[in-house]
């Protein structure tokens, strides 16, 4: 995702603490007690500039959202978004997906969104990819025993990737759709990547995946 610098990023996460949480580690078997209710949490990782979880929030009052993005410059979008819509159901980190289990504790998710994650093509870089297994071992962790796994990508080399992974790791596929958008699904909310790949005929991939 392309990143400009924004002169006003620095004051709009320290004036936003409260939705953009600092020292995220520090909540690790809290984040119901941030939210003030005991609704299940679902997490994003890679949430870009937010418009997947804004909807979401929006669609799904009664869940709380944890979006995780690394990205300064595209966090305080997502912010800005979130803010705008008034949500009290969503809280963004500023922070690397890769110390997921320093974040979250065991079974304290209820379901991850992996939206259009950076497909890492090179072979030598497959264990930065999202669907790497030492990945789903971290899943595997804070995720609920009926937990899923909901992955959406216009990357077909990544897709198949994944599915391969979430086999071998012993995973049940739920779902596996290969033209997302060849029917309606009125619960489905667009990713910002979705609606670009989409406009311009690109079939998008969706897959569904638990621990068994
Ligand atoms: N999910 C959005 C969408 O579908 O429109 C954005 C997709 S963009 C290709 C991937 C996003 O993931 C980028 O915003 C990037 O900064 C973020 N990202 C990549 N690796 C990450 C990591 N290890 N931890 C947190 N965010 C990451």
């Amino acid at each position: 995702m392309r990143q400009r610098h924004k002169p006003w990023a620095d004051d709009f996460l320290n004036d936003n603490t409260h939705l953009i949480v600092p020292d995220a580690k520090s909540n690790k078997g809290k984040w119901k007690e941030m939210f003030g209710n005991a609704n299940p949490i679902h997490v994003e990782i890679g949430s870009g500039k937010g418009q997947f979880i804004a909807g979401m929030a929006e669609q799904h009052p009664d869940v709380n959202f944890i979006g995780i993005e690394l990205a300064k410059s595209i966090i305080v979008i997502a912010g800005s978004k979130v803010k705008n819509a008034g949500q009290d159901n969503v809280l963004l980190l500023h922070v690397d997906a890769a110390d997921l289990t320093e974040l979250f504790a065991e079974n304290e998710i209820s379901a991850i969104y992996l939206n259009f994650s950076d497909p890492w093509p090179k072979k030598r870089h497959a264990k930065r990819r999202l669907t790497f297994h030492t990945f789903l071992r971290q899943y595997e962790h804070i995720l609920q025993s009926e937990g899923e796994i909901v992955l959406k990508t216009d990357n077909q080399g990544l897709f198949e990737y994944s599915l391969v992974s979430f086999s071998q790791f012993g995973m049940d596929l739920t779902e596996v759709n290969l033209d997302l958008h060849s029917e309606e699904d009125p619960e489905n909310v667009m990713t910002e990547y979705e609606e670009k790949f989409s406009a311009k005929g690109q079939p998008i991939y969706r897959c569904r995946a638990q621990f068994s």
